[in-house]
């Protein structure tokens, strides 16, 4: 026995050798030329990741909601009217993030749960009020909801007036996202998910206009540490090959995301979002054919990066014990009115076939555990369908 199981949880994910090796190697001094020279190509690999070749990459210690907190703390002023376009747990968690910036926060509601607001609604907000934000979560972590308008709403957004920025920290190198040709002002995720580097590192790209939001403002920011003034002088010193200091940056996470950048550029953005996209549709062919429903509403708003399959009919959450007893670790529900009734499967990052395939037969291996009838195989039959073509 291997005695390790397979991570198929929406982040952390499973990680590639080349990038747990790069988390274990000798620390270095933060102003070391070699580190300089890393952190450098991280920020100049940010920007074609997220498609952004005007944009500015900031590198941050901490988590995805510190790259929320970041970009709220410094686009918004007190009194500055918001619209949050939410399609889940995170969204609300965006809204409370703007909140406590002073921001009066108008949301955008989808009709029900695994829907997301339709473009109709956001404009009829839009036309109501006159917006210096628009936020959206391009895929919600709770519901596995993909808001797929992102160029349309960018455009709308545009038109109105306010800066487009998205939550993309379960999307970026995930889902299509071209930051300056669909108009995003700016992106921001986290190292754990889709961008395969251990937890640790809040990213952002700030897109022109948002940077010049920032400069023009009249207040200042509400965050110590978050305050893009210490941050902005020392991705630019990095970036010219300078050292530079504010707060230590986590030397070996930024050797790791170097690694992993490196890794995504090699593979390409498109053939990247492509393997997504087919392995995400082999998952849910398999959760189709064993009768199990799943949290978007329909087909199109299915994340590319995480499936919310339903418990069948009297199976509840031992269901998730039963998959790891088969070696598989998958995640329990997060959003709170349906969180006992659904579970979580991550596939994003270095995913392969194979590990979709085991997964599958781990989940077929707990519902033969179960009092629900199905047959054996049927699920791992239909993923085969669409990954052996
Ligand atoms: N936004 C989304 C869409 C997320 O999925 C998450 C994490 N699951 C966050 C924000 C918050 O990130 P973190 O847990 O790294 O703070």
């Amino acid at each position: 026995m291997k005695g390790r199981k397979l991570l198929m949880i929406p982040g952390p994910v499973e990680f590639t050798p080349e990038v747990l090796r790069a988390m274990g190697m000798p620390t270095t001094s933060h102003v070391a030329p070699a580190f300089v020279e890393v952190f450098g190509q991280v920020l100049e690999r940010m920007r074609r990741v997220f498609l952004c070749p005007s944009g500015q990459p900031f590198v941050l210690s901490g988590s995805g909601t510190l790259a929320m907190d970041s970009a709220a703390a410094n686009l918004v002023e007190p009194g500055d009217r918001v619209l949050v376009v939410n399609t889940g747990y995170f969204s609300d968690r965006f809204a409370a993030i703007l909140e406590r910036y002073g921001a009066r926060v108008t949301q955008v509601a989808a009709p029900q749960v695994g829907d997301a607001p339709s473009l109709e609604s956001i404009e009829a907000a839009l036309a109501a009020a006159g917006y210096k934000l628009v936020t959206v979560t391009q895929v919600d972590t709770s519901t596995a909801v993909g808001f797929t308008e992102i160029a349309a709403l960018a455009a709308m957004a545009r038109r109105a007036g306010a800066l487009l920025l998205v939550d993309g920290v379960c999307s970026v190198a995930g889902e299509e996202l071209c930051m300056e040709d669909w108009g995003v002002d700016l992106a921001l995720t986290a190292s754990q998910k889709a961008l395969c580097v251990p937890p640790g590192l809040a990213l952002l790209v700030a897109g022109p206009r948002a940077v010049e939001a920032f400069a023009r403002r009249r207040s200042p920011v509400g965050s110590y540490y978050a305050d893009w003034s210490h941050w902005l002088p020392v991705m630019q010193a990095y970036e010219a090959r300078k050292p530079s200091y504010f707060g230590t940056p986590p030397v070996n996470l930024i050797w790791a995301l170097n690694v992993s950048l490196g890794q995504i550029l090699e593979e390409g953005m498109e053939p990247r979002v492509a393997r997504h996209r087919s392995l995400a549709s082999a998952f849910r062919a398999a959760m189709c054919a064993l009768g199990l429903a799943q949290v978007p509403v329909r087909e199109d708003l299915a994340a590319a990066t995480l499936t919310a399959p339903y418990y069948p009919e009297g199976v509840g959450a031992s269901l998730l014990s039963h998959i790891n007893a088969a070696g598989v670790i998958v995640a329990g529900g997060l959003y709170p009115q349906i969180k006992d009734r659904y579970f979580r499967v991550g596939h994003m990052g270095a995913v392969t076939p194979s590990d979709i395939l085991t997964t599958v037969g781990a989940i077929e291996h707990g519902l033969a555990r179960t009092d629900y009838r199905f047959e054996i195989g049927s699920g791992l039959a239909a993923a085969q369908r669409v990954l052996a073509v």
